[in-house]
């Protein structure tokens, strides 16, 4: 079974405040798209990565963030406008006659090798399956106005993560739907979801935490750090 990794990192990071992109902000020292890469690499599940790179990025990406840490990847394209645009994209670079896409964001380095052997599994066995965690807090909609419209029931509640793997087909699909029907969706699940194939959620973790704000930095740091602690000394 021929797997594919599209990793989007295209994002600005405009959200975060940093003169650079957050994907390559260090993290214990080493950018967090390296630790992201690292982790797919060391699953031995992926036989192929595309790693996509804000549009302009690409020579540099590779000479300051890949080769410095020792990494290669198969494909590095330009990203677009939204991640939904730029998986669509890194879907262009993936090998006509894969098996399985999996998509995994660049912020999320703290992926274990572990979730991205069952997301890959759960795929191979159902056709799609999206990493994800119960949600602990109460889930409220409101209107514009913050006032509150409905209180979901907590026990159906997942948070939806990454890596999220499909049959390659189901997703390059899903990504030709979308774009048709102009939905945009914040993850390809939601994508594969609207076309009505199943979409089966694999238990993530709380640590699989993406990287949005200074405050997730800093607890990825501590995650890490005791991570290494635990194997005594770190990777
Ligand atoms: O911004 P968001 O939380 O959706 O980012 C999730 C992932 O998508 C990040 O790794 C980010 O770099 C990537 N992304 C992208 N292209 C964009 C926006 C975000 O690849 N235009």
């Amino acid at each position: 079974m021929h797997v594919t990794a599209i990793v989007p990192a295209a994002g600005s990071g405009a959200r975060f405040g940093a003169a650079v992109p957050k994907q390559y902000l260090p993290l214990a020292g080493v950018p967090i798209l390296v630790w992201t890469l690292r982790a797919l690499a060391a699953s031995g599940r992926i036989d192929c990565v595309v790693l996509v790179t804000p549009p302009g990025h690409e020579a540099d990406c590779r000479a300051d963030i890949l080769q410095p840490h020792g990494l290669t990847v198969d494909r590095l394209l330009p990203g677009g406008a939204d991640r939904q645009a730029s998986v669509c994209a890194g879907l262009g670079g993936a090998p006509v006659d894969t098996d399985l896409v999996l998509v995994h964001d660049g912020v999320r380095p703290l992926v274990t090798p572990e979730i991205v052997g069952v997301a890959v599994q759960a795929a191979a066995t159902d056709g799609a399956a999206a990493v994800a965690i119960p949600v602990t807090d109460t889930i409220k909609v409101a209107d514009g106005d913050s006032c509150v419209v409905e209180t979901l029931p907590r026990g159906r509640l997942w948070a939806a993560q990454t890596p999220q793997a499909f049959r390659a087909a189901w997703l390059r699909e899903a990504h030709e739907r979308a774009l048709r029907d102009g939905f945009r969706g914040t993850d390809d699940s939601v994508l594969v979801e609207r076309l009505g194939y199943p979409v089966r959620l694999v238990l993530g973790s709380p640590e699989n935490l993406k990287v949005t704000t200074m405050a997730d930095l800093a607890r990825a740091e501590q995650i890490l750090r005791s991570r290494m602690g635990r194997v005594g000394g770190g990777r």
